[in-house]
């Protein structure tokens, strides 16, 4: 059901707009955790199966990305900004979870394979062709708690931030006595903006 590593590196490419180490990891990340949780057909007939925590937001986690069909907008593509080259594979149906880690010696079997090409870009590239499964990757069977809100195609109540009357969806308020808040008005010291 999957395509070649081959087409899938050529869409990533496309997709990502270059080849790069991140695309090949990345691509080869998303094969071990399907294949992991016995996901073969993740665009077609499991494409409801599956959800996809991504721990980094590097080059890498658009091949995943494009290998599993899921996207942020979706809501099948979880982000936990960690920054971690790590990400996290459910198969909702079955229950089944796998994470699947990237080695932190990835770069030095790189260079000890092919020590003599001397951009490392492309010494990485060689290499993550190359190296086996288990050279790259540590997997780790676990499980994943799903919450219902969380899934695709949640209906739930849109709410207004009884501060600053922005719509709120998904239930991501809190209620502060008779208030119901968003989190930049529950908690401003957490907001990424100030205002100007
Ligand atoms: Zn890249
Ligand atoms: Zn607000």
């Amino acid at each position: 059901m999957m395509e070649p590593i081959e087409v899938l590196l050529q869409k990533a490419e496309i997709a990502h707009g270059h080849m790069c180490a991140g695309q090949i990891l990345g691509v080869r990340m998303a094969l071990v955790g399907l294949r992991g949780v016995r996901i073969e057909d993740p665009l077609g007939t499991d494409r409801k199966r599956l959800i996809v925590y991504a721990e980094i937001d590097r080059c890498a986690t658009d091949a995943i990305g494009m290998v599993t069909g899921c996207r942020l907008g979706k809501r099948t593509l979880k982000f936990r900004d960690w920054g971690k080259m790590a990400a996290t594979f459910v198969d909702l149906q079955a229950g089944r979870g796998l994470r699947v880690v990237a080695f932190e010696n990835s770069r030095d079997l790189a260079r000890h394979l092919h020590p003599e090409i001397e951009n490392k870009q492309q010494q990485q590239m060689r290499a993550y062709q190359e190296l086996g499964d288990d050279q790259l990757f540590r997997v780790q069977r676990v499980h994943v708690n799903v919450a219902a809100a969380e899934l695709p195609g949640t209906k739930a109540d849109r709410v207004l931030c009884s501060r600053c009357g922005e719509g709120i969806n998904f239930g991501r308020f809190e209620e502060v006595g008779e208030e119901r808040l968003c989190l930049s008005c529950a908690h401003p010291e957490l907001c990424y903006w100030t205002a100007e």
